[in-house]
């Protein structure tokens, strides 16, 4: 480390069109400051200031406080003498005075995990000059306020150390409240403001022992080092192993002009999103208040006002208000101010395009002034994500490979679910109308507490507005509707994050949290009632909608066209009847990786055959169970190869322990008994003989089909008559028979005898023949171990790793569940590893597996059908372990297609 190299640049500028970094400087200036920079650059006006670099982070560590500050003294002097000339402004004069921000920012986006001052410079003499300076009184001490308390917490050590803990400064805030019988921050007058400003120092003096700095330099440099130090909090140490980022990458501090947009009349502060989020339709859109903080615009108290006039007369005609009310009482930004409007219409068009992405961006206008705050690729739902990606790839900004980059596979879920049926919609009544905020169909019971968002199956969160309190409700719902808050409020920023159905903003609608009641046009609804919402219209309707499947079309259909013609590996489904198979090929699968045997077992007319092959004494008597089990069979695979008619179908032969078919209650023992004519001892006999101590580890898989080679020979009939059957109509089915849980060769080898033994049969009784290979899961460690013993043998490999994860852990399928939340609670393991591939060991036995397995057979066909082959990051690591293809259950179809994709073109 470079201790003695005192002329390296520690601090970076930037502000007035210029700047010392950019934003491929990330490492060095964090996100946060690369960014400020990049715009600084390019001409965007960012309230200016400076970036302490990540390197000094390091320092500090290395070298401590005092040797840092003297490091860095020097030019953040001369850094902050740079903001002072270009805002006019000086630090810690009291009659102009300069206020600042200090901020961390490492090199990724660690949201809410290191620490913040804002408001910096204030004190007992300055406090008076800003006050005369903004003529706002008001807001000059609720900002000193708002200081101390976070320099207190941030940098004097104030903060509860444990949530049991009182927060000093909440205390005493809720006992002037209490004593002045008030309940909001916002009713405390201007004297409440200046004795709390007492109350708060004297609290810090009691504490610490320390008066609270009231030199603006002294403030900063604390303020500076506990940006540091905050790269070390419990907090961020535990976020940093989360995500495996390094310690010593260290984070770098934005120190930043404080502008303000509520300073009065002529000041204000929005939000925007260079296209609409929530539909991707390319109009910039947004929403902005006058005189207010950016906390205002989001907290849905009051109406924000639409930034374009086509968003505002859109906004009316939704919220059905009168144009010559719109227009004097919300006019956009557009009518009202349009030389700002214009500008802002030109940063945003500059920033998508520098970008190449949707912009999300706040901005504030103080006293007459533009600044843009920040720019970050905007979230936005499915839908808009996939138009968003197709419409920039059409208009030249990016190459094919970028929008298919662009396109969060998971994303592509909410694309995936129902949609209102349009006829049922003609016949709807519809009672409110409120803001699109989310796309989506929702139907369910109304409720208005967040935390009774599962009191019904399917519900309705109601409120009149949203908190982030309520995120874990909003989650449970399955649509939000709000009578407050516009497109960017709360709870439409959110919804749409999570993909959720939300109207916003139904202004018409009177709700009740005490009577639980919400009124519209004089109808009462209660909690418990049913409603719908379109989040594509805003049309709140009453009762129960009927809704279709959607179907792959339009950009989501150019995106998966995309997605195929980069591609490495196939994507197959996970298909047990014809129904699911159609699903899956509508979506784009290229055959089935699994059809699961014993699913069809469990339907009505079949499990009385399964239970009397099971109960049979002789095996005779299992023959004959199994002889009326067989057309059954054959009729599913005739079903299933039909609809996947010319691509491969992987049949899996029985897999579950025997015990899973017959009845444990002695109602339907004693219904079995009668049924088949024997006694009920010999029934409770059977079952307690089937018994296991650790069944997923007993009596399964390859080991039935050894114990009772007639299943074997059953199910490779049933396989082959039904292919045969589809070539006499002219369709080509292409079975691959899989045996499961091999271990050996040998067990292998056993069943692979009976398939081919069986399958020579039947072309002989019938005089023509098909096409099939023979093949096995790898899903025990002693397999993927001895894989090129095996592959000598079988025709194509399938990891099967939902067992081979439970083998591998040692982590009980069925049992799991009772450990694993608190292993990822206390940071055990990061991700269930049943649901994300462990790469690290799991992921081992796949790749030797698939190597040994090539060692023998060249080309020989691998697959996966555990559930990981829908994972997008599982999906990646297949492609690079060089599997043939994956298989996911049908609705997961596309997004393995997407992930399958970026694998490929990530390389
Ligand atoms: C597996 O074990 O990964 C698998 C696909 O089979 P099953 O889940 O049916 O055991
Ligand atoms: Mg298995």
């Amino acid at each position: 480390m470079d201790k003695l190299q005192k002329t390296k640049t520690r601090v970076y500028r930037f502000g007035n069109k210029t700047a010392d970094g950019n934003s491929s400087m990330k490492n060095l200036l964090g996100g946060k400051g690369a960014n400020l920079a990049e715009m600084s650059l390019i001409g965007i006006p960012v309230p200016p200031g400076f970036t302490i670099t990540t390197e000094v982070c390091t320092e500090y560590n290395e070298l401590g406080k005092e040797a840092v500050l003297k490091l860095i003294k020097n030019e953040v002097e001369k850094s902050v003498e740079n903001i002072e000339t270009i805002m006019g402004t000086q630090f810690g004069n009291t009659e102009n005075p300069l206020l600042i921000s200090v901020r961390s920012g490492a090199r990724v986006s660690m949201p809410g995990m290191m620490d913040t001052v804002l408001n910096l410079g204030l004190n007992d003499d300055v406090v008076i000059g800003l006050a005369k300076k903004t003529n706002n009184e008001r807001f000059a001490w609720d900002s000193y306020r708002r200081f101390i308390q976070m320099y207190g917490d941030v940098v004097l050590g104030m903060k509860p150390e444990s949530k049991d803990d009182i927060d000093p400064f909440e205390e005493i805030m809720d006992n002037l409240k209490h004593k002045r019988g008030i309940k909001l921050d916002t009713e405390f007058t201007i004297q409440d403001l200046k004795d709390l400003v007492y109350d708060f120092k004297d609290a810090i003096k009691k504490k610490t022992g320390l008066n609270f700095p009231t030199n603006p330099w002294e403030q900063l440099w604390g303020a500076i080092i506990a940006v540091f130090n905050s790269w070390n909090s419990d907090r961020a140490i535990y976020y940093r192993k989360m995500n495996g980022y390094p310690a010593d990458w260290g984070t770098a501090v934005n120190v930043q002009a404080m502008v303000y947009g509520n300073m009065g009349n002529n000041s204000g502060t929005g939000v925007c999103f260079t296209r609409d989020a929530a539909t991707g339709e390319n109009v910039f859109n947004g929403e902005y208040l006058i005189n207010a903080q950016g906390e205002d615009v989001v907290a849905g108290v009051r109406t924000p006002q639409q930034i374009t006039l086509l968003g505002s007369k859109r906004w009316a005609e939704l919220a059905k208000i009168d144009e010559t009310i719109r227009a004097e009482k919300y006019p956009s930004l557009e009518e009202l101010m349009p030389e700002i409007f214009n500008e802002l219409n030109e940063y945003q068009k500059k920033l998508e395009n520098h970008y190449r992405d949707m912009q999300d961006m706040e901005f504030t206008i103080q006293d007459g002034k533009l600044w843009i705050l920040q720019t970050r690729n905007g979230k936005r739902t499915g839908a808009a994500m996939v138009k968003i990606a197709m419409d920039l790839l059409k208009e030249g900004l990016i190459n094919e490979k970028e929008a298919l980059l662009l396109i969060e596979p998971n994303k592509l879920d909410e694309l995936l679910h129902p949609v209102f049926d349009p006829k049922a919609l003609k016949k709807a009544t519809v009672i409110a109308q409120g803001l699109p905020a989310s796309p989506g169909a929702a139907t369910g019971q109304i409720v208005f507490f967040a935390d009774e968002a599962n009191k019904y199956k399917n519900t309705i969160l109601t409120r009149i507005e949203t908190s982030p309190e309520d995120l874990e409700g909003m989650n449970l719902a399955k649509g939000i509707l709000t009578a407050r808050g516009g497109m960017t409020s709360h709870a439409a920023v959110v919804a749409r994050g999570m993909g959720k159905c939300c109207v916003s903003g139904a202004g018409s609608l009177k709700i009740n949290y005490k009577k639980r009641t919400l009124t519209v046009d004089g109808r009462e609804f209660h909690e418990g009632d049913w409603i719908s919402l379109n989040g594509s219209t805003g049309n709140i309707i009453e009762g129960k909608v009927a809704t279709i499947n959607p179907t792959l079309s339009g950009e989501f259909a150019e995106i998966m066209e995309l997605a195929d013609k980069y591609a490495a590996m196939k994507v197959r489904t996970n298909a047990d009847t014809p129904k699911d198979a159609q699903i899956a090929r509508s979506f784009g699968a290229q055959g089935i990786g699994l059809t699961r045997t014993e699913h069809m077992f469990f339907e009505v007319d079949r499990i009385k055959a399964m239970r009397e092959m099971i109960l049979a004494d002789t095996v005779k008597g299992r023959k004959q169970a199994l002889e009326d089990l067989l057309p059954m069979q054959r009729s599913d695979f005739e079903g299933i190869f039909e609809a996947m008619e010319g691509l491969p179908v992987t049949v899996r032969l029985l897999d579950p322990p025997l015990h899973e078919f017959v009845p444990h209650q002695l109602a339907t023992q004693k219904d079995l008994a009668e049924e088949m004519h024997i006694s009920l001892e010999a029934v409770k006999n059977k079952v307690a003989e089937l018994e296991e101590f650790n069944p997923m580890l007993g009596h399964r898989g390859c080991r039935l089909g050894i114990t009772y080679p007639e299943i074997t020979e059953m199910q490779t009939r049933a396989i082959i008559e039904a292919a045969l059957n589809l070539k006499e109509k002219g369709i080509v089915a292409k079975p691959e028979i899989m045996v499961p849980l091999v271990g050996t060769l040998q067990e292998f080898s056993a069943q692979e005898k009976i398939i081919r033994s069986t399958a020579k049969k039947v072309f002989e009784e019938r005089n023509d023949t098909i096409e099939f290979l023979v093949g096995t899961m790898i899903e025990i460690p002693r397999a993927a171990l001895t894989a090129d013993l095996i592959a000598e043998k079988a025709e194509f490999f399938s990891f099967g790793t939902n067992d081979l994860t439970q083998m591998t852990f040692g982590y009980s399928r069925d049992d799991a569940g009772k450990f694993l939340p608190i292993y990822i609670e206390e940071g055990i393991l990061s991700v269930d590893p049943f649901e994300v591939l462990d790469q690290e060991g799991v992921g081992q036995l796949v790749e030797m597996g698939t190597k040994k397995g090539r060692s023998v057979k060249p080309k020989l066909k691998v697959g996966i059908c555990g559930e990981h082959g829908g994972e997008p990051k599982s999906v990646e690591f297949c492609h690079r372990t060089g599997l043939n293809y994956v298989s996911c259950s049908p609705y997961r179809v596309p997004i393995a297609r997407v992930a399958a994709a970026q694998a490929a073109i990530k390389e």
